[in-house]
């Protein structure tokens, strides 16, 4: 006989750059009984999954859908049907991710620009017109609305007008901030718009929404070659999700169950609520790490509510203190990602693991790490600026 070690992962308070903390209904939904992948019952619920994609993600597209895989996967399937070998394409970056977006336009065949902004302001606007002007012929502009890597906010509707008027399509990734903050591909013309389930939306990573405008459908549909990936080829999963029903790959069952628990529960909170919601707990995150003394690493006006950078001060120990956290506190955060490694802590507030408590929860754990390394943390005033924020409105 063998004896398998017990199997208890603890309850985590998720408070990094994703996953975020599920609700209980999301990971009750997937213990639900299986159902065949082409059962009617089960096309019944993709169909409501599709349904309330397009409200969460404020679309009339047809081309809504939940491509298998994490928030990676709905980008690889952006660039992949939308980049043709030979097409240039200009590539935002102000981040991670922005650059990981490039890199796969680059194996797509595409004949990359980039533009650079440094890691803590947003996508270089004025930057992209230049790089469309002097490239020509442009045919995708690419941008990430909220750069995880540095808790910035882009300007998508500026970037918007620039690609429109260098005919381009414009693909814009949305995994931080969809459920979040406001994500409006219609309103700003944006044609490629991917999200991911573990970050805003509060569901267990697994799968990627994912929807193209009509331009963006046209251009996937007159593609010369076919793109390179067969999984997350739109054409095929668009033939699973639309009325043809052509198996493509066996969905995941439970994930999509999970989806569409997470989506409902956006909705019954509805999206400008739960805005609000982001936008005072994360403001107030910000005042109380101020408050602690410390100092916020994304420019100001440009600071994203769902996830925050700060800096690590002179003489604390990174490693040191997020171990801490997370073992005497319980408390997951993020280290810094690529240019920020070692420099910056990443604070999520994402979905479910956005509350006032979690805020004072950390503020006062982080204050007292802070304490211990030598740092002269004013732990008082860090609660009392969170706790004026939080009474706001
Ligand atoms: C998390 C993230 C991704 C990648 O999502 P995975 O679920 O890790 O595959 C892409 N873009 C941004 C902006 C992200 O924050």
């Amino acid at each position: 006989m063998t004896t398998i070690p017990a199997f208890n992962p603890p309850t985590r308070i998720l408070m990094g750059p994703g996953p975020s903390g599920a609700n209980p209904r999301v990971t009750r939904a997937m213990g639900a009984p299986l159902l065949g992948h082409l059962d009617p019952e089960f096309l019944k619920i993709m169909d409501n999954c599709r349904d309330m994609l397009r409200q969460v993600m404020r679309t009339a597209n047809d081309v809504t859908l939940a491509t298998p895989g994490t928030g990676t996967s709905g980008m690889e399937a952006a660039v992949m049907n939308l980049v043709q070998p030979g097409d240039k394409v200009v590539c935002g970056i102000c981040g991670y991710f922005g650059d990981r977006i490039a890199q796969m336009a680059e194996r797509a065949g595409g004949i990359v620009t980039r533009v650079q902004a440094p890691w803590g302001s947003p996508t270089d606007v004025a930057g992209i017109e230049k790089a469309c002007r002097e490239v020509g012929n442009v045919s995708l502009v690419t941008m990430v609305h909220a750069e995880t890597s540095t808790g910035v906010q882009s300007d998508v509707p500026a970037v918007s007008k620039v690609a429109k008027a260098a005919g381009a399509l414009l693909l814009v990734d949305c995994v931080t901030s969809l459920g979040g903050v406001p994500v409006e591909p219609d309103l700003w013309g944006a044609d490629a718009v991917y999200s991911g389930t573990q970050k805003c939306l509060s569901a267990p990573p697994g799968v990627s929404p994912i929807t193209l405008s009509a331009a963006a459908w046209a251009r996937v549909k007159a593609r010369e070659v076919p793109s390179n990936t067969w999984y997350l080829d739109m054409q095929l999963l668009e033939a699973y999700w639309g009325p043809a029903r052509a198996y493509h790959h066996t969905a995941p069952i439970s994930m999509i169950y999970a989806l569409h628990e997470a989506l409902a529960l956006v909705l019954e909170e509805g999206l400008e609520a739960r805005w609000a919601r982001h936008e005072r707990n994360g403001r107030a995150l910000q005042s109380g790490l101020e408050g602690l003394g410390l100092v916020l690493h994304a420019d100001a006006g440009y600071r994203l509510p769902v996830l925050t950078t700060v800096r690590i001060p002179e003489g604390v120990n990174d490693v040191e203190v997020r171990g801490a956290l997370l073992k005497r506190h319980n408390i997951e955060v993020g280290g810094g990602l690529g240019d920020l490694k070692g420099k910056v802590w990443r604070v999520g507030l994402m979905g479910e693991s956005s509350t006032p408590g979690n805020v004072l929860l950390f503020l006062s754990s982080l204050g007292k790490l802070l304490r211990e390394q030598g740092f002269s943390a004013d732990v008082r005033s860090a609660l009392d600026a969170a706790a004026t924020g939080l009474a706001a409105n």
